[in-house]
């Protein structure tokens, strides 16, 4: 028996039932924006394709600048009480979020395919990770201690206190529709601070339904606030307005860096989670079957549109042939298509922009001296009974060989599912070779050796290093990168205090 979700107020556009259903067209007469705890209709509306099919899933509201005031009006005004809950408060409501989002689990996945692409296997467990974050949150939430300093001379007592530092202004990328939502959001929520967040135009609706399931948990209205649409102008009036104190935004460098200069006119903090350019060290010493594993999950996880996905992949002389060899046997052995269709192990990518883009790239490597493998172009996509639907945007798995450091594969973020081989001589000249890069956020290296494990993960210059592992995101760590991949960390104990400001405090009198 279908059961609508108990909201406090408005409209709820989604409907849990906690079984895989057609949620997003449920959805799509509602071209909404969610703001001060209610769905709204907008007076635009825009098209949700899915990936897979190139079909309308359905509509949301197109806000512009008007709405994105109001939102962050909203948020202001909903601060002043926020800021001022109790901890244990905010910890109880975001827990009971993040055991809704287990409870409904299959809803959010089935809906988070249908926009992402990604297999139904990837999006249940991205929604496990995202409800993770939430989850960690809620206990960081009563753990934001200050100081008591030992005093500087006789009679003063010398603190420090951490407050929530405002509205904060979020922006999000595609990629993770629902992982990126709660990483930004449920900080801030914890520290005390009120959110607007703008999740891609392109996957909005995760965001939406974990909107819904907040007023579930019981958050008051206007502490989270979402809307797409504009984001030129979205972005503008988080940028202009003074009572945005922290902007957190995960994207491109180009944008993000257009984004920071923004921020300078009110002097907003900032996290920024930019572009990765990860290298992926396969040395003579490692237990080739691991290192292929790890880089099955590190490229292909999401398509390879994660920024921390291998986008370098640097082999030792000795252990090239087999491991390429290997490789080549594991990837002919993905089978793409439609990520809500059983035994899909590769979905599509984003858009028919981003086939278009891939192409290019591979022409461009090929014409460089590049050698394709397996894969290629699209018209190297199964045919007959094994094909993805012709309209979707999908791309093959593709291994290009002769590739080197200097040639654009891998001085650019490939966002696909493309794998670019380099062969190595030295541990030094693969040091040189992951650290020539403006970028810093994954890296990961295969090796058996101790003392080598110590010493390359020293030398990286990298936010994050994984050693004979293909994934290391947990909310557990801190999460961001180094040089132009940005700044701040998202979960850990360094997380919350992206979202709070600290106060010194002199006593003097005493
Ligand atoms: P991607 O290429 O992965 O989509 P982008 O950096 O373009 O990365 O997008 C990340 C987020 O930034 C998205 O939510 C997008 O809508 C937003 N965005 C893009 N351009 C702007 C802009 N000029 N102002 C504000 N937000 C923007």
């Amino acid at each position: 028996m279908l059961r609508r979700s108990a909201v406090i107020c408005g409209v709820a556009p989604f409907t849990f039932d906690g079984r895989y259903k057609d949620h997003a067209t449920k959805a799509a007469t509602s071209p909404m924006w969610f703001v001060d705890g209610q769905f709204r209709e907008a007076k635009q509306s825009m098209d949700v394709l899915n990936p897979a099919t190139g079909d309308v899933i359905g509509r949301v509201g197109k806000c512009g600048r008007e709405e994105a005031e109001e939102a962050i009006t909203v948020a202001s005004k909903t601060f002043g009480k926020w800021s001022k809950s109790i901890a244990r408060d905010r910890a109880v409501i975001l827990r009971k979020w993040s055991e809704l989002m287990i409870k409904y689990e299959k809803d959010l996945a089935a809906l988070m395919t249908r926009e992402n692409g990604k297999t139904l296997a990837e999006s249940l467990g991205e929604n496990t990770y995202s409800s993770r974050y939430v989850e960690w949150y809620a206990n960081e939430a009563e753990r934001v201690y200050g100081d008591i300093i030992p005093s500087p001379r006789h009679g003063v007592i010398t603190t420090v206190q951490k407050k929530p530092i405002g509205v904060v202004g979020v922006i999000l990328p595609w990629n993770f529709p629902s992982a990126m939502v709660t990483r930004a959001c449920a900080g801030a929520i914890a520290a005390g601070c009120t959110v607007v967040v703008k999740p891609s135009e392109l996957t909005p609706y995760s965001a939406f339904a974990l909107c819904q399931l907040t007023q579930e948990a019981g958050l008051p209205p206007g502490v989270l606030n979402c809307l797409v649409g504009n984001a030129g102008e979205i972005g503008d009036a988080m940028m202009d307005s003074f009572a945005v104190r922290k902007f957190a935004f995960t994207g491109s460098t180009a944008t993000g860096k257009m984004l920071m200069e923004k921020c300078c006119k009110t002097v907003k903090k900032m996290s920024m989670e930019m572009g990765g350019n990860a290298p992926f060290i396969v040395f003579d010493d490692a237990e080739i079957d691991k290192a292929v594993a790890g880089l099955m999950t590190a490229k292909f996880r999401n398509g390879g549109q994660v920024c921390v996905a291998a986008n370098r992949i640097l082999v030792q002389e000795a252990a090239y042939d087999e491991f390429v060899a290997k490789l080549v046997d594991k990837v002919k052995g993905l089978k793409i298509g439609d990520g809500l269709a059983a035994g899909t192990t590769l979905g599509p990518v984003i858009n028919q922009q981003a086939v278009t883009r891939i192409e290019g790239l591979l022409d461009r490597t090929v014409k460089e001296g590049g050698k394709i493998l397996c894969g290629g172009k699209r018209n190297a996509l199964p045919v007959g009974d094994a094909a993805p639907s012709a309209k979707g945007n999908f791309l093959p798995a593709t291994v290009v060989v002769n590739v080197t450091n200097d040639m654009e594969i891998c001085q650019s973020e490939i966002f696909g599912p493309v794998v670019p081989i380099v062969k190595f001589k030295t541990e030094d000249e693969a040091i040189a070779i992951a650290n020539n890069t403006r970028a810093g956020l994954a890296s990961y290296f295969f090796t058996t050796n101790a003392k080598r494990q110590w010493r390359v993960a020293d030398a990286l210059q990298y936010g994050m290093t994984a050693i004979n592992e293909g994934i290391m995101s947990t909310p557990v760590a801190p999460f961001g990168g180094v040089k132009e991949s940005g700044m701040g960390r998202d979960g850990s104990k360094y997380g919350i205090e992206s979202f709070l400001d600290i106060q010194y405090v002199l006593h003097g009198n005493n």
